[in-house]
């Protein structure tokens, strides 16, 4: 689609593509450009979480994604003599309890099938070269693989163009943070010889971990923390045959791999920016936040990223909104960008520990903690991205205590999808109210279900992307109506 988008989107990895899809889900005009002639083929992010599993589903189109993927039940961590810790993925507080396995290619492809189904074509070989935000516009040079550019205006900017981001650097952000001493190995392929397929398997060896992550059928990742490299280099590649010899050491000689489809060496970068926005740009995803695999969250903090940008560009776009609801954005995203490279760190500084007495404490503690019922929630939850939510941020409001269910700035647990167009307010509480609020604001605010009797105690404002926004007492439209005027256009 040529000409003057509304929205640009710089990289159509899967926050760009995830952005995307939302934006015309939304009705909002958009081009989404990559500079890359094809989407990637390498299985790089396995896991789809509970929490962005939700949102997908909100949006109405999880549906893709269930049906490509491998439900994991669970995390299994042992020495390779004893099982330290089992995580029961069961736990997580989600009508999708548990960790979808879908390689990275799968979800791109799921992801821009459905765009070209909504009349979005990728322009490949399509780069960003430069940008500058007037004002009240953003003026983009894009240029194709034979050198040819074009000059076009959009509304608004939005980097997802990954580690290396050409908006990030545009926009002159210091992308904060260090690279972690440790090498790692990754393979891909055929494997025999683990016994659950539903559960991802971990080795705490005391030379190092070894984790395996299905993928499908017999199909699993294999990753191996190889230490610090002696000279600094990056560790070559690995062989099959090197491969095969950790999974013998670390795990069992049971267990062998064939028909590799995928052999790489790669480092751990923990880097972030301060700020997701300046102006009429946004980042997004890894342009954002890059860290450990540890959690697997990288690119699932990145599409929920999308989804936290998605509503807000497309009520300002729409003139239902004032532009600086947009300001929220990066507040909220980086707090939790934050949260999640902290936590992050401190999986892999567990998992890599090298000293034989730290690594014993380690696992003793652990497998003390393991034996507690709500631990094993937290840390479940935690994985699911469950727990995040925006409890600090502008756009979280309450008036008095809440009798029951979610506060301000959680997650509101239930599907309340809007329809394939929805990008409203959803309230919730006694009828009058409800339909009072959704009559005086009908450009921000759209009626819910009728709520059980104790919900009904709270007035409740739920954002387009699941999360509460206000709450109050049951009759208190008043600070409800004040709240909604803040945001109005
Ligand atoms: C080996 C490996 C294993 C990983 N394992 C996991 C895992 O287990 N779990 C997890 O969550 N994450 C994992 N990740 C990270 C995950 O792949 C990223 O978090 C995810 O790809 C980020 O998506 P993105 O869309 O932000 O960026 P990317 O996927 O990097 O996409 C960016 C896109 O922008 C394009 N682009 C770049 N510059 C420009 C430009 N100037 N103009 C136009 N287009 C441009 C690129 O071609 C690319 O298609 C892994 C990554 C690797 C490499």
């Amino acid at each position: 689609m040529p000409g003057n988008p509304k929205v640009l989107i710089s990289g159509a990895g899967p926050v760009g593509l995830t952005l995307a899809n939302e934006l015309v889900r939304h009705g909002i005009p958009v081009r989404i450009v990559d500079k890359a002639a094809q989407r990637t083929d390498k299985s790089k992010a396995l896991v789809l979480w509970s929490r962005t599993l939700e949102l997908f589903d909100a949006a109405g189109y999880v549906q893709g994604f269930l049906s490509a993927g491998l439900q994991a039940h669970g995390a299994q961590i042992s020495t390779g003599k004893q099982i330290v810790a089992r995580i029961a993925f069961d736990l997580i507080d989600s009508r999708f309890a548990y960790a979808l396995m879908i390689p990275q290619s799968e979800t791109e492809r799921i992801l821009e099938e459905r765009l070209a189904a909504a009349g979005v074509t990728v322009e490949r070989t399509v780069g960003l070269s430069g940008f500058t935000d007037r004002g009240d516009s953003v003026e983009a040079v894009l240029t194709g693989a034979s050198g040819d550019s074009e000059t076009i205006q959009a509304d608004w900017l939005v980097g997802c163009d990954g580690a290396h981001s050409a908006v990030r650097h545009g926009l002159g952000l210091a992308f904060e943070g260090s690279t972690l001493q440790s090498h790692w190995a990754l393979a891909d392929g055929h494997v025999t010889g683990l016994d659950r397929q539903d559960h991802l398997h971990i080795f705490w060896h005391r030379d190092g971990i070894l984790a395996f992550f299905p993928i499908v059928g017999d199909r699993w990742r294999v990753i191996a923390d190889l230490g610090p490299a002696a000279d600094g280099e990056l560790h070559p590649d690995p062989t099959l045959g090197e491969i095969n010899a950790l999974m013998a050491h670390r795990g069992s000689p049971a267990i062998a791999m064939t028909d590799p489809v995928w052999l790489a060496a790669f480092r751990i970068n923990e880097r972030k920016v301060k700020e997701y926005s300046r102006g009429r740009v946004f980042l997004a995803g890894d342009a954002a936040h890059i860290h450990s695999p540890a959690g697997g969250q990288g690119m699932n903090t990145g599409m929920q990223d999308a989804f936290n940008l998605a509503w807000k560009l497309a009520l300002v776009i729409e003139g239902a909104a004032k532009p600086a609801l947009l300001d929220s954005y990066s507040r909220e995203r980086s707090a939790v960008g934050d949260l999640v490279l902290k936590n992050a760190g401190r999986l892999t500084e567990l998992a890599t520990l090298r000293n034989p007495l730290l690594q014993d404490i380690r696992n003793t503690v652990l497998r003390f903690a393991a034996g507690f019922p709500q631990i094993q929630h937290k840390v479940a939850d935690q994985l699911g991205e469950m727990d995040i939510g925006y409890p600090d941020s502008p756009l979280t409001a309450a008036s008095g205590p809440v009798a029951n269910g979610p506060k301000a700035g959680e997650r509101w647990p239930h599907r309340l999808a809007e329809g394939p167009g929805g990008c409203r307010f959803t309230a919730l509480g006694l009828p009058d109210p409800v339909a009072g609020l959704a009559a005086k604001f009908p450009n921000l605010v759209t009626m819910g279900p009728a709520c059980d009797p104790i919900d009904a105690k709270t007035l409740r404002l739920i954002r387009p992307d699941g999360y509460v926004g206000f709450t109050g007492g049951p009759q208190d439209t008043a600070r409800a109506e004040a709240y909604l005027a803040a945001l109005e256009a």
